[in-house]
This record gives C-alpha cells, sequence and structure tokens, in this order.
C-alpha cells in the first residue's frame, strides 16, 4: 500500500485540489521571496487551489461586485492557513522548512500550477481547474523537501509550457472592454481598481459593466465555468462560504467599521475609491429612475 505522504497530508488539511512541482522547474518571478525562505531550488512546490464561488451568488440579481469580492478577501484566508496549516506541517516534519504564499510569490503561479497539473491556463490568463474552473486563487506551500518525499514518486517530466484550454475565444468575445489576451491594461477588473479621477471613457465603460469592483464576464463565458455553475459546485471551504456580501451602498459603506472594511477585496485602494464607483453607479441609477 502506499505511504501517506506529505502532499496527502496537506490535500486532506486543506480538502481541495493540490499537486506538486519541483521548485528547479518553476518559473521564479521574485527570487528576493525565495531568498528569505531558505529554501532551496532542490525542494519543492506544492500549489493549491482555492475555490472562492458559492454559485448562487452568480445569479443574484443585488449583486454589484465582482464573484472573488463577495466573500472576505482571500489574503485573510491565507493568514488563517499561517496559523493552521503551517504549525501543523511544522509539528509533522520538524526537519524541514515550510512558506506558505498566495499572490505575491516567488513562482509564476499560473505556470507552475498548470505545468504541476492543477489545470489549464485560459485565454483569459487564469488557471481553469477541472473542479472549480477559474473561480479559484491559488496558493503554495514551498518546503525544502524534494519532489520524491513530498509524493513518494519520482519527478516525472514537467512540461515546458503550461497545458492550454480548448482556446473557443467566447471569454474574449464576451469582454466589454475588447482586451486582447496578453494586454490586460483596459480591463475593467483593472480600471475600477484605479485611483483618482476617470475620464469620461473610463466612466462609461465601469457603467457598462455595471459592476461597482472588478469584472467577470470572461470567466462568466466560459464552458468550464459555465459546468460549474450548472452543477452548483460550491466551494468548499467555511472561509468563504460565511460573511459574504454581493451587495455595497455608499451608505453601507459608509456604516462599515475599518475592521469590517480592511476585511472585504476592495479595500486595497482605501474607501475612495470604490465609494467613486459606488457613486457613479448611483447617480446613473437615479438618472434612470427620474421621470
Ligand atoms: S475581467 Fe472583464 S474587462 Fe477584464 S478581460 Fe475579463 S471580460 Fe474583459
Ligand atoms: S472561454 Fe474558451 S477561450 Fe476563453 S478561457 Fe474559456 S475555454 Fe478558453
Amino acid at each position: 500500500m502506499k505511504e501517506h505522504t506529505m502532499l496527502d497530508s496537506i490535500r486532506s488539511l486543506l480538502g481541495v485540489p493540490a499537486r506538486a512541482i519541483p521548485l528547479s522547474v518553476c518559473g521564479i518571478g521574485r527570487s528576493y521571496l525565495l531568498d528569505r525562505t531558505n529554501i532551496p531550488l532542490t525542494g519543492t512546490a506544492i500549489l493549491f487551489a482555492i475555490p472562492y464561488v458559492m454559485t448562487e451568488d452568480v445569479t443574484d440579481s443585488r449583486r454589484n461586485l465582482s464573484l472573488y469580492a463577495v466573500p472576505r478577501d482571500y489574503h485573510l484566508y491565507i493568514r488563517e492557513l499561517e496559523t493552521t496549516l503551517l504549525p501543523s506541517l511544522r509539528g509533522f516534519y520538524p526537519h524541514n522548512r515550510f512558506a506558505l504564499f498566495s499572490d505575491h510569490s516567488p513562482i509564476r503561479e499560473v505556470d507552475a500550477a498548470a505545468r504541476a497539473g492543477l489545470g489549464t491556463v485560459g485565454m483569459h490568463g487564469l488557471l481553469i481547474t477541472p473542479e472549480y474552473g477559474s473561480f479559484v486563487f491559488i496558493g503554495e506551500i514551498l518546503t525544502d523537501m524534494s519532489y520524491e518525499n513530498v509524493t513518494g514518486e519520482t519527478a516525472p517530466v514537467f512540461p515546458s509550457e503550461p497545458p492550454t484550454c480548448r482556446a473557443c475565444g467566447l471569454c474574449q468575445k464576451a469582454c466589454p472592454m475588447d482586451c486582447p489576451t496578453e494586454d490586460k491594461s483596459r480591463c475593467l477588473s483593472a480600471l475600477s481598481q484605479k485611483k483618482g479621477e476617470l475620464t469620461s471613457c473610463e466612466r462609461e465603460a465601469l457603467l457598462r459593466g455595471g459592476l461597482a469592483w472588478g469584472c467577470d464576464a470572461c470567466q462568466l463565458a466560459c464552458p468550464y465555468n459555465l459546468r460549474v455553475l450548472r452543477d452548483g459546485i460550491d466551494t468548499p471551504i467555511s472561509f468563504f462560504r460565511r460573511s459574504r456580501m454581493p451587495r455595497i451602498d455608499t451608505d453601507m459603506l459608509n456604516a462599515m467599521t475599518e475592521e469590517d472594511f480592511s476585511a472585504r477585496a476592495y479595500s486595497w485602494r482605501g474607501r475612495a475609491v470604490i465609494t467613486r464607483n459606488l457613486q457613479l453607479l448611483e447617480d446613473a441609477d437615479n438618472e434612470r429612475r427620474t421621470p
């Protein structure tokens, strides 16, 4: 019988899909972060998907936030794992080093996750997992343990390029900004996070998107995600199932304590940016209602 491995432990502790890949074959984007961990390139990255969607939120007509901004900010979930998962691993494997990253990571996450076998890369640039589509964040544990010791298997030959989606182009067709595949500078999600005044074109774009934060159009057009939604596959992680706010308005925002506000994805640009977006949408709504 196959021995219970570290990868098995991580899968059962997290309850989500996880795959390993040697650090030596990962693209290292921020080497200074790796240096700080003292984990050598002979170590391993264990990448895991963090599903965040409750499918009922997709069709909630009140929703004016991108789906990823409905639950609390996933960086808080990562902080929780730092105080739960990492101590458990250090208890099981006291002679090894572990570091946890997500978003701000030494490795190129999407590329490494897809090459490790966690999913494919979509034309929209996101990881698409078989289980949860692209409604996932990516997290990774880096360790000085070898791939063989993490998985109990000999390292296979990993693809030099990540596997890609079926390239149906539906995401690009659905994009209200006509974003070319590689150029995300016009992306509505980035625009909704821009500080300062918006130009009239940018204001129109935001109104066209209809959300006060982010944009889901490319993800909602993707056949892989439509299957997830059709089958009602919700995140199993209680952090993302609780404290969801599909809608916010200026009154709700003003009533939020700093602690509540800082738990939301839209807080990272400060109150002024989300307030500006909400006022734009609310003014347009009031104009429409005025006879
Ligand atoms: S998030 Fe919206 S604007 Fe950005 S690429 Fe996707 S569809 Fe286009
Ligand atoms: S909509 Fe089509 S092209 Fe776009 S990510 Fe999904 S499968 Fe790929």
